[in-house]
């Protein structure tokens, strides 16, 4: 192992994590919270405004995610220039199919990893430790995509390079991967719906989580606690969305119900 080198990947990841965080997340934040005039103001979750100490605690936690989102991103770049990854470059090492197929895959496997360590920071005796500061966003902003106690970061951040190891994966389609996540995880914290009615009341919508999902989570600890898709939560009964909203049966303009502080 060359230290020297790992050392300069993981500060080179850093700077490109961070800038990442505050390009997506700045541009939401001014787009739906600053701009006077966002066409998207019937969307918002909620009444509250979030206070300026908020919003400087999120950004806070977010930069030291990164910090530790590039420990373990640096440590596959390096094994991957020594080819011990499953990470390829040629597209016809594996074709067409594998590379459209690898992609849902990915996201499942992760999403399954997200919803049970999730569930498993939310037990009574761990939630305090790992994931209640996650949760002092009771009303999340954009800045809340990396908001995590650095346990909670670390959790997150060993399963893609767990799984790089072993499934092959296109750089292409991981990089792809990387950014949607980027923008799932600053645009479910945003609150306000960004997908269409349409969509949300679609087959999209019954499938895939948006904000109005992981608000709900938010506001109500005990349900939503999936990344990507509802599969999870509606397979174990902890799926609430369709009666919590009002715009989803119609009238555009609610806010999200409260209620009870953590479950379990
Ligand atoms: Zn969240
Ligand atoms: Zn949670």
């Amino acid at each position: 192992m060359n230290w020297t080198a790992l050392l300069v990947t993981t500060a080179a990841l850093f700077a490109i994590i961070l800038a990442r965080y505050f390009l997506i997340a700045g541009f939401f934040f001014w787009a739906l919270w600053k701009r006077t005039d966002n066409p998207l103001h019937g969307r918002k979750l909620t009444r509250i405004v979030p206070p300026k100490q908020l919003i400087r605690r999120e950004m806070g936690w977010s930069i030291v995610a990164s910090a530790i989102y590039a420990v373990p991103g640096a440590i596959v770049l390096e094994a991957w220039q020594r080819g011990d990854t499953a990470i390829y470059g040629n597209i016809n090492d594996y074709g067409w199919t594998w590379y459209l197929a690898s992609v849902p895959i990915y996201l499942f496997l992760h999403d399954t990893y997200f919803y049970w360590t999730h569930r498993v920071m939310h037990h009574r005796r761990i939630f305090p430790v790992m994931h209640s500061v996650h949760h002092s966003s009771r009303q999340p902003t954009p800045w809340a995509g990396f908001s995590f106690h650095p346990t909670e970061s670390l959790i997150g951040a060993l399963i893609l390079p767990v799984m790089v190891w072993f499934i092959p994966i296109h750089v292409s389609a991981l990089l792809c991967i990387l950014i949607l996540m980027t923008i799932v995880s600053i645009t479910n914290h945003s609150g306000f719906e960004l997908l269409p009615d349409g969509w949300l009341r679609g087959l999209p919508g019954r499938h895939w989580i948006s904000a109005a999902h992981h608000n709900l989570h938010h506001q109500r600890y005990d349900c939503n606690y999936g990344l990507y898709f509802r599969f999870w939560d509606r397979l174990l009964d902890t799926d609430r969305l369709e009666t919590e909203y009002d715009f989803l049966s119609e009238t555009p303009d609610a806010p999200a119900t409260s209620s009870s502080g953590p479950g379990g």
